[in-house]
């Protein structure tokens, strides 16, 4: 089967590396690219499953981080989004020590509800405590261990990540053609896409044609005229300027998301500079504003000009349509509140390749995929509309726009069934699962009614030493903990200038 990928950025490399590594008999694999182009290069901050993608391919971790400048990333500080003067880490891991049945934050709202003396729940998760205490060490397999609690992902240069994967993919036989595709080529027939042609004459043709084209969305969009499912009512963020500064404070192993007037900011400290970016709603600020208001606030030097970047939230309507199958930004976007565009394409090559065709596709795979890729934009959209929508901010029109929108009634479900029992819909597919809705649900104000009746067990007396005790065991693991410079400084310092 020969496979022609069209683009050459995160999604294009991600998909070039993975088939080369995971398929390697069953395609020849072609890369188109052009400089002149460019990629967008601002994903810089990523989901724990980045690190499953990284070792199905083999790829060594201090290596990767070293050649991507990355640093350690627990969770998503978020700031004033509740309320002004709110703070919450959305961790990757659990709340308590995650034995039992019920989840932990039943126990934590029965004593709450009691009048008893608990902390905020925020105080339970090892994942946040090592996260505020800017430490870091690789958590415990032993699932009896509180360090199994919590996971990590990265923080990179999104700059760096694709050139890594494009040696990857070289070494492993995939065929890179420089050049701009100036027109494309589809079969009478079909309709499927036979060739794309690049502005030198060139022809290249392919079998089955991956379009990472980024916003573009060359083959999807434009050639097949797969409509786009507009979600901006929704996510109004239209908008980002993008800033890179010098660190000059603690290497925080987290990425920060502080809400602002009309939108949020980032900060995402890498080993050798921090990413620093204000996403907006263009309908309720302008770029300039936008520009001063981010310059206003970074914490360090700024070390090139502030850029701005346009996006519209939703997906295509079919992600696999004919023979082309989009990934990344060609297929679809939600802004990186929450940093899903990566994991994304992880998973939409993860389905590509469970579902390779041998020799022409059938509409089963073809629904397949799109069913599941589907679910995930639709899960992921719901969690990001829950940080805007479960506010109590009214002090700019962009907040009492979000405040009182009326939401998807997949999330009003949700977020009836946690305020009246606290419990969190659960389902298999999809990425955010109890302990994030959780984490976002209580950071941003929404407080249970009422708990899971078998959290009503224990004896009272019982249940409160024993979150004393476990906020103790906690302290003791984090005073035990590597602080998190020393550790990248150890582990997989970057290459330094000579
Ligand atoms: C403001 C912002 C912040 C973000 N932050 C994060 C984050 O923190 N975490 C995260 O996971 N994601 C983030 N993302 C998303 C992330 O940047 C993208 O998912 C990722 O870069 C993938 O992009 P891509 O490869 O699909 O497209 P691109 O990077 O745009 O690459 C497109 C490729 O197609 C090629 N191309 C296009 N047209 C042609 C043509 N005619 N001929 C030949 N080649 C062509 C280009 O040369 C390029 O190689 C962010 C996005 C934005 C906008």
């Amino acid at each position: 089967m020969s496979v022609t990928i069209v683009g050459g950025g995160t999604a294009g490399w991600m998909t070039a590396a993975a088939l080369s590594r995971l398929l390697p008999h069953q395609c020849e694999i072609t890369l188109v690219e052009s400089e002149a182009i460019g990629i967008v290069g601002v994903g810089e901050a990523t989901l724990p499953h980045i690190r499953g993608f990284n070792e199905r391919l083999g790829i060594p971790e201090a290596e990767f981080m070293a050649a991507t400048r990355a640093t350690i990333k627990l969770g998503i500080e978020f700031n004033d989004w509740g309320r002004i003067g709110d703070s919450y880490v959305h961790p990757f891991g659990t709340f308590g020590n995650a034995r039992g049945a019920v989840d932990f934050h039943h126990y934590w709202t029965r004593l709450r509800q009691a009048g008893l003396p608990v902390d905020d729940l925020q105080e339970y998760s090892l994942g946040v405590r090592l996260a505020r205490a800017n430490r870091f060490d690789f958590p415990s397999q032993d699932g009896e261990s509180l360090r199994s609690t919590y996971g990590y992902a990265y923080q990179f240069d999104a700059m760096q990540f694709a050139p890594y994967l494009r040696g990857i993919a070289e070494r492993a036989g995939v065929k890179r053609i420089e050049g701009r595709i100036v027109a494309v080529e589809r079969s009478p027939e079909s309709g499927d896409v036979t060739a794309v042609q690049l502005d030198n004459g060139r022809n290249v043709g392919g079998e089955l044609f991956v379009d990472c084209s980024g916003f573009g969305s060359l083959l999807l969009g434009r050639t097949l005229s797969e409509s786009f499912e507009d979600w901006s009512q929704w996510l109004p963020c239209d908008s980002a300027v993008a800033v890179p500064c010098r660190t000059e404070t603690a290497l925080s192993p987290f990425t920060s998301a502080t809400a602002m007037g009309a939108g949020w900011r980032w900060r995402i400290p890498l080993q050798h500079r921090t990413g620093n970016g204000y996403v907006y709603s263009s309908a309720h600020l302008d770029d300039d504003s936008a520009r001063a208001a981010l310059l206003a606030v970074v914490e360090g030097e700024p070390m090139a000009e502030p850029r701005v970047l346009r996006f519209r939230a939703g997906r295509r309507a079919r992600s696999w349509s004919h023979n082309v199958v989009g990934v990344g930004l060609a297929s679809g976007f939600l802004e990186p509140l929450e940093s899903t565009s990566i994991y994304l394409i992880q998973q939409a090559i993860t389905f590509l390749v469970e579902l390779f065709p041998a020799g022409a596709a059938s509409p089963s795979d073809r629904d397949e995929f799109n069913r599941l890729i589907d679910l995930e934009y639709d899960r992921i959209r719901d969690f990001l509309i829950l940080h805007y929508h479960a506010t109590t901010r009214s002090d700019s029109s962009f907040w009492d726009y979000v405040r009182t929108m009326a939401i998807p009634d997949s999330l009003a479900e949700k977020i009836e069934l946690f305020r009246r029992r606290g419990r969190v819909v659960k389902y298999r597919e999809g990425v955010f699962l109890d302990a994030s809705w959780v984490a976002v649900y209580l950071g941003q104000g929404i407080m249970p009614e009422g708990h899971d009746r078998r959290a009503d067990l224990p004896d009272e007396a019982a249940l409160v030493a024993a979150m004393t005790a476990l906020r103790q065991q906690i302290a003791a693991e984090v005073a035990a903990t590597t602080e998190h410079r020393r550790f990248l400084d150890h582990y997989c310092p970057m290459r330094r200038a000579a």
